[in-house]
């Protein structure tokens, strides 16, 4: 979405919102009437950028085939003949979707990236006391393991993983966000643990 300051007369701001070469009004990365390339806009959404619905549950082949056709129609030997301008515009573009498939393709960036969209931080997850002291023990088995115990934690922390996983999946399909951001904040508890021992 772009972000439209106020002071913006109108007509800066039909610029803003329209093609730099034909001023055909133009969201897109192509403009469709003139096909030039547009720079990226400046406050973006990677789901907009990969034309993905938002939401936590993606289809991977969709988001593949949309990166690929991107990455296609913004390869630089589309550009070669073109402007500087235009070049830097593709360039731009390009890493921007890199960027965002980056993000979406994984899990956990994914739904650290959508909690951010909707505002939750989480820095501010307060997990159980519970939790935090069965981390802190989980913790000190690893420092005492030998390499046979090490993976059987490995083991044991995949598990955690995936029930995690399947929470996630869960609260956000229920849009219960709050309880989402707290099995995202396990997910990266689990992901120190395995860190830890890989
Ligand atoms: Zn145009």
């Amino acid at each position: 979405m772009l972000f439209v300051r106020s002071w913006l007369t109108p007509r800066q701001l039909r610029r803003l919102l329209s093609c730099w070469s034909c001023n055909a009004a133009s969201q897109e990365v192509i403009c469709s009437q003139c096909g030039k390339i547009q720079p990226p806009q400046q406050e973006v959404n990677y789901f907009k950028v990969l034309h993905q619905e938002e939401k936590f549950t993606l289809r991977a082949q969709d988001l593949q085939k949309r990166f690929r056709d991107m990455q296609r129609v913004l390869h630089p030997d589309k550009f070669a003949n073109c402007s500087e301008k235009e070049k830097n515009f593709s360039a731009d573009q390009s890493a921007l979707v890199n960027q965002a498939y980056q993000v979406l393709l994984k899990p956990i960036q994914r739904a650290t990236y959508l909690l951010q969209l909707k505002g939750i931080s989480l820095a501010e997850v307060q997990l159980s006391q519970e939790f935090l002291l069965e981390m802190m023990e989980f913790n000190e088995e690893i420092d005492r393991a030998d390499d046979s115990k090490r993976e059987e934690l490995l083991g044991q922390i995949a598990e955690f993983e995936e029930l995690a996983m399947a929470e996630l999946q869960e609260h956000f399909a229920n849009k219960k966000l709050s309880e989402a951001s707290e099995s995202l904040a396990k997910l990266k508890y689990f992901e120190n643990l395995r860190n830890r021992l890989s």
